[in-house]
């Protein structure tokens, strides 16, 4: 599957239009997650059947189109489904029991309610809600598919517009000569990795020019929000508006820079091995240059799981611990303190860069882990090594990282 995204362009009307599709969209999911805590046991068929009777119920449930109905009682099921999940699993700390949403930012169609206009720079909604056609403006030309091939359609609500996205189904592999190298990622806060060979890729400049700008915006954001029950002045709203599309920017192009560098790697690399750091505990950190690392090395390594599909490469995620500890030369340990960035053995003598030295400790125990687990074993080529591989197309992470900033 591939994402591709246009920015849309149409009336106030047709897009206050959007917004109504989208809040039923939220009423629906809502309704579904109601439905399966009042009824014990309910089941995703059950959700669906529910879309029905709420259609034949309220009548702005019934201008949606009904398979964009059920696509958002699909939302209220995958997130029961993590719950179950990480419930079967036994997740430490919170199993993540789902919530009702509030801020819904999309509208999603399958493969009916919409039309493509003859030249494919636009689409027309047809269903009862009245969006009707909006243009497209894109670099993808989307005359080169099959109408067979569009899954899904989706209308997203972004700080500064909105846009289109087209989920297609395509199998996008090439193949490339082997390079007979092998490379292992440390994650860093100074540098945005330090591989196993000693290079440091430097963190890009506008995320060190973003951070002072973002923190003043939060501040004044903050500092205008209303009292608990009092009305957002419409100062608030401005701040929050302006910080919203700060975060939408830096976040553009953090993925157009975490693209380009995730291509190039594993285009150059056999095997590539990074560490398997919880995202859980990422997310929770309220440091803001830690967070914004955080959340450039997550979309990072879901590029890096599907360029390694395309190209058919390894990529390994292993577990983090005492990499930085570890002498990679003769494995004993040493504790480090933060500050040095040089290590020196006291067993060996072996001086290294202190990441450098944890880069080499991943890299050792990707390979460990692939000679132990067999090539067909749980990191197979490229394709199931991806841990989070429901979203390892690069268009997808865009949209997953944009859903994600308030309005
Ligand atoms: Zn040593």
């Amino acid at each position: 599957m591939i994402v591709f995204e246009y920015r849309a362009y149409g009336s106030p009307l047709q897009f206050a239009a959007v917004d109504e599709a989208i809040k039923v969209t939220q009423f629906i999911r809502n309704k579904a997650l109601r439905h399966w805590m009042d009824h014990k046991g309910a089941s995703k068929y059950d959700l669906n059947n529910l879309c029905k009777t709420l259609a034949a119920q309220y009548p702005f449930a019934d201008h949606l189109n009904s398979m964009a109905r059920q696509s958002a009682s699909e939302r209220a099921w995958s997130a029961i489904a993590r719950f179950y999940d990480a419930c079967k699993k036994k997740v430490k700390g919170k199993k993540g029991y789902p919530k009702f949403k509030k801020n819904v930012r999309s509208v999603e169609y399958k493969t009916s309610g919409w039309k493509l206009s003859e030249d494919r720079k636009g689409i027309k909604f047809t269903d009862g809600c009245g969006i009707g056609t909006l243009k497209l403006k894109g670099t993808r030309d989307l005359s080169h598919y099959q109408l067979a091939q569009f899954k899904r359609v989706r209308i997203v609500k972004k700080a500064d517009g909105y846009s289109v996205q087209f989920c297609l189904d395509v199998d996008r592999r090439e193949s490339l000569a082997a390079t007979g190298k092998t490379v292992g990622l440390d994650v860093g806060l100074t540098s945005f990795y330090t591989d196993s060979t000693g290079h440091k890729e430097d963190n890009p400049r506008f995320l060190r020019e973003a951070e002072p700008a973002l923190k003043r915006l939060q501040r004044r954001a903050s500092k205008k929000k209303p009292v608990r029950g009092q009305p957002a002045s419409r100062n608030y709203l401005k701040a929050r508006k302006r910080l919203a599309r700060k975060h939408l920017k830096v976040s553009r192009q953090r993925k157009d820079h975490a693209t380009k560098l995730a291509r190039c790697v594993i285009r150059s690399h056999d095997l590539v091995a990074y560490e398997d750091l919880q995202i859980r505990n990422m997310v929770r950190n309220h440091h803001l240059a830690r967070s914004i690392s955080d959340a450039s090395w997550y979309a990072f390594r879901v590029l890096l799981e599907s360029y390694a599909k395309i190209y058919g490469r390894v990529v390994v995620a292993v577990p983090p611990q005492y990499t930085s500890v570890i002498c990679s030369q003769c494995g004993c340990k040493v504790q480090k303190t933060l500050s040095t960035r040089t290590r020196r053995c006291p067993k060996c003598g072996y001086v290294a860069d202190r990441d450098e030295n944890a880069a080499m400790n991943i890299l050792q125990r990707g390979l460990e882990t692939l000679s132990t687990a067999g090539h067909a074993g749980s990191y197979a080529w490229g394709d199931s090594a991806a841990t989070l591989s429901s979203y390892a197309t690069p268009a997808q992470v865009e949209s997953l990282n944009q859903e994600s900033h308030g309005l």
